[in-house]
C-alpha cells in the first residue's frame, strides 16, 4: 500500500502518470472515493502515462458510461457504475467482454457491486482533504 497527497488537480494528474506503470493489464482497477474527490483526474494521468489519450480528452463516462482509450500497449477502458444500481443494469454494459490481457478495466463505483470489490487487481482510493488537498492510496 502506497499512500500520497496532492495538492492541485495537476498533482494528481501527475501522480497517475506514475502510478500508470504500475498496473498491470489483465485486470481490474476500482476508482474508489466520492463526488469531486478526483477520480476521473486521477485517470487523465493513468491514460497518458500509458500513451492511451491525452489528459484534456479524457472526460467522466458519468452518462457514457464506458470509455475506451487505445494505447500502443494497453487498452483503458474507464467505466463510472455510479448511475449503475442493480444485476440486470451492469448486465447490459457486458464488461466480461472487455476483459483481455491487454486491457485495464478502470472501474469509479465498482465497490458497489461485490463481484468487483473482490476481483479487483489494484485500487486507488481518493479522499477529500479540505480545499485541494487530496489523500491517495494505492493497493495491489
Ligand atoms: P470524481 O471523478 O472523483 O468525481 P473529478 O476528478 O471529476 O472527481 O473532479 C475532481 C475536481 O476537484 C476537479 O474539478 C478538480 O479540478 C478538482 N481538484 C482540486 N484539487 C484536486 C486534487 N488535488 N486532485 C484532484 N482533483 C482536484
Ligand atoms: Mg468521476
Amino acid at each position: 500500500m502506497n499512500v500520497f497527497e496532492t495538492h492541485s488537480a495537476e498533482e494528481t494528474t501527475d501522480l497517475g502518470r506514475r502510478l500508470a506503470r504500475q498496473l498491470k493489464p489483465g485486470g481490474i482497477v476500482l476508482m474508489r472515493g466520492d463526488l469531486g474527490a478526483g477520480k476521473t483526474t486521477m485517470v487523465k494521468g493513468i491514460a497518458e502515462g500509458l500513451q492511451a489519450a491525452d489528459a484534456g480528452d479524457v472526460t467522466s463516462p458519468t452518462f457514457t458510461l464506458i470509455h475506451e482509450y487505445r494505447g500502443p500497449e494497453v487498452t483503458l477502458y474507464h467505466i463510472d457504475l455510479y448511475r449503475i444500481d442493480t444485476q440486470r443494469e451492469l448486465d447490459t454494459l457486458a464488461l466480461d467482454d472487455l476483459m483481455d490481457e491487454k486491457h485495464i478495466l478502470l472501474i469509479e463505483w465498482g465497490e458497489k457491486f461485490d463481484r468487483f470489490a473482490r476481483e479487483r487487481d489494484a485500487e486507488i482510493a481518493m479522499e477529500h482533504l479540505g480545499g485541494d488537498d487530496r489523500r491517495v492510496t494505492f493497493t495491489d
